[in-house]
């Protein structure tokens, strides 16, 4: 297949088409820029209908300019920078211009309302002060309460926008990164605890790019539509920066624009003839609810070849209806393509084969719970459905360790370590952190899940695990099956366990949002939510508590935080509405 869709490709566009011999993502551009100056890259959608067209030759004019201005404001070599800038031309030419300055960008979530600023400030004020940046850059609106800043990130020297960058008369040629430069430092997500800056090298980019690019055989006939955050490893390394790479164009939107029409997404995949394009589950899910015949009729959706799922767990339900309400649109069911990946891998690690489809493995649920052995199993009513993520990237392995560390053998699961080009070298300004990454020269990715056949399957994370009687459970299953009730608000349900002083064992616990107020309905829905739980694990629910919109603690991203909802839970401050924005998100 690989090579049939290459020799396919050759014909249209030129031969040899990606910069294999960079060493930077600096000479990457270069590269491009000397072949096709005036090849588009970017087509930016904002409020209006029609996209701001960036060329190569346009993006880099402007990436250079600010460059000069950064060096020529005391930016030196290795020197952090936090962006803080919506999906705009902005944020490209920043990214870049700090790249070509040598210097390494520090992405960080954009305000989503200039009401939230202050809160919002506060709450990245521990990453600014993490990574020492010296500066940030945003917007207007972010300066002028930047003095907030201050006392949590003493190094923070400039707050400003990019319009104040402006480039100085005698130009201070910036040194060029080497492959062993920083180039960037990603924030996790924070769904276990405070977010940490992984580090990552020019090489360690380059080297993840290729590997993906390698699996889903990229090409510049490809087109890449993209709503994903620019501020998350997957909009920025998968969709942007391997899209550069590639000589692909880039379709963007932002994920704001995507939240308040969903169907936005395949209307722009229509449009430009998407040939990849992704999400986490809830984005695919979004969408199924705003689906409707009529406003779907009209699309085409026969180019999209990689629909690719990820960065949280994918549901087979979710693939499964996605695929049939827009079969008639032409969507391929192989272009489904689960994905699974860590900021530690710099972005993707596993990505199933394409043209391959959804592979779900049918096991024995009580035999996975309490012993680990996932066998397969035919009675649907016995069986736990596992989404298959594909094997490891070309130049990754992957191992599953039991607790001692001890190798363990396939369909046995465990807690998943992997090797290969992009593993961080650790955290930036961490050494707790990093020194627990490592073991015996394998990263610990914190998640659990067992191999068949070399292919990943995940269960959960080892934080979020519960014990009880001898058996493993995982909430996200609950908190799916929770969340399908009627009554209860989707995706806003977290399970954690509460361990018990006395006893030692954990206690399960339920915390589902929900708008209901009458009494007697909420008592029948903790009913429904006790069976269901006995239903999907066996044993009952602890406690089960019904709380009001927004009380489940979330990322940026929208991934559920259930160490932090459960410290609420233990404050006795669960539906004490609202909670300050900023203590969702730095610890409580
Ligand atoms: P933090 O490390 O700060 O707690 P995080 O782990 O959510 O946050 P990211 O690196 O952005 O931060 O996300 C990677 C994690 O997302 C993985 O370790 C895994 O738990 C989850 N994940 C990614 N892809 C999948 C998938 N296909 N299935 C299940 N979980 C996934
Ligand atoms: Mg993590």
């Amino acid at each position: 297949v690989s090579t049939k869709r290459k020799a396919a490709n050759a014909d249209e566009a030129e031969p040899g088409g990606e910069p294999s011999d960079a060493e930077t993502l600096n000479a990457a551009m270069d590269w491009h820029l000397q072949r096709h100056p005036d090849r588009t890259h970017l087509y930016v959608y904002g409020d209006g209908d029609e996209p701001q067209v960036l060329s190569y030759g346009e993006l880099n004019r402007e990436a250079q300019a600010i460059a000069t201005a950064l060096a020529a404001r005391g930016i030196r070599h290795g020197d952090r920078i936090a962006l803080m800038l919506p999906t705009s031309p902005d944020y490209f030419f920043a990214f870049l211009g700090i790249l070509r300055a040598g210097a390494v960008p520090v992405p960080i979530y954009p305000p989503a309302r200039p009401s939230q600023l202050e809160e919002h400030l506060r709450r990245h004020g521990r990453i600014l002060s993490n990574a020492g940046a010296e500066m940030l850059i945003t917007v207007d609106e972010a300066r002028k309460v930047a003095h907030l800043l201050h006392a949590e990130a003493p190094h923070l020297r400039h707050v400003i926008t990019l319009a104040e960058l402006d480039a100085p008369s005698a130009s201070v040629a910036p040194r060029a990164p080497s492959a062993s430069s920083l180039a960037l430092l990603q924030y996790t997500s924070g769904s276990t605890g405070d977010p940490k800056g992984v580090q990552l090298t020019h090489a360690q980019l380059l080297a993840n790019i290729r590997a993906m690019g390698e699996r889903l055989e990229a090409a510049p006939d490809d087109v890449f539509v993209s709503w994903l955050p620019l501020y998350h490893d997957m909009g920025l390394i998968a969709a942007w920066l391997a899209s550069l790479y590639y000589g692909i164009p880039l379709v963007v939107m932002s994920p704001l624009a995507f939240l308040s029409h969903p169907l936005r997404w395949l209307e722009l995949i229509d449009r430009h003839r998407g040939t990849i394009s992704g999400a986490p589950n809830f984005g695919y899910e979004l969408c199924l609810r705003a689906i409707t015949p009529e406003r779907v009729q009209a699309l085409d959706l026969s180019r999209w070849r990689v629909a690719f799922n990820g960065a949280e767990p994918v549901s087979a339900t979710t693939m499964e209806q996605f695929a049939e309400r827009l079969a008639p649109c032409g969507l391929r069911q192989e272009a489904l393509m689960p994905v699974y990946g860590l900021a530690e891998a710099a972005v993707g690690l596993c990505v199933a084969r394409p043209g391959r489809g959804l592979v779900i493995d049918r096991i024995n649920r009580e035999r996975f719970a309490s012993s680990g052995e996932a066998r397969p199993e035919s009675d649907p009513a016995a069986a736990q459905p596992f989404v298959n993520c594909g094997p490891p990237l070309p130049g990754y392995a992957l191992r599953i360790v039991d607790a001692e560390g001890h190798e363990l053998t396939e369909r046995q699961e465990g807690d998943l370590e992997f090797r290969g080009p992009s593993a961080t070298s650790g955290y930036f300004d961490n050494p707790e952190e990093s020194e627990k990454l490592y073991h015996d020269g394998w990263l610990r990715t914190g998640d659990r899940g067992y191999l068949a056949n070399g292919d990943l399957y995940i269960s959960g994370r080892r934080k979020d695990m519960l014990v009880r009687g001898g058996r493993n459970l995982y909430p996200y299953d609950i908190e799916t099956a929770v969340g399908r009730l009627e009554g209860v608000r989707r995706g806003c349900v977290a399970v954690f366990g509460d361990p018990d002083p006395t006893t030692g064992s954990e206690s399960l616990v339920v915390v589902a949002e929900t708008r209901i107020d009458d009494p007697a309905k909420r008592q029948e829905l903790c009913r429904v939510i006790a069976d269901t739980v006995v239903d999907v694990v066996n044993v009952p629910a602890d406690d089960i508590r019904l709380v009001p919109p927004h009380s489940v603690l979330k990322t940026s991203s929208g991934k559920i935080r259930r160490a932090a909802t459960r410290d609420v839970y233990r404050l006795g401050r669960l539906g004490e509405k609202p909670l300050p924005v900023w203590r969702q998100v730095i610890k409580l």
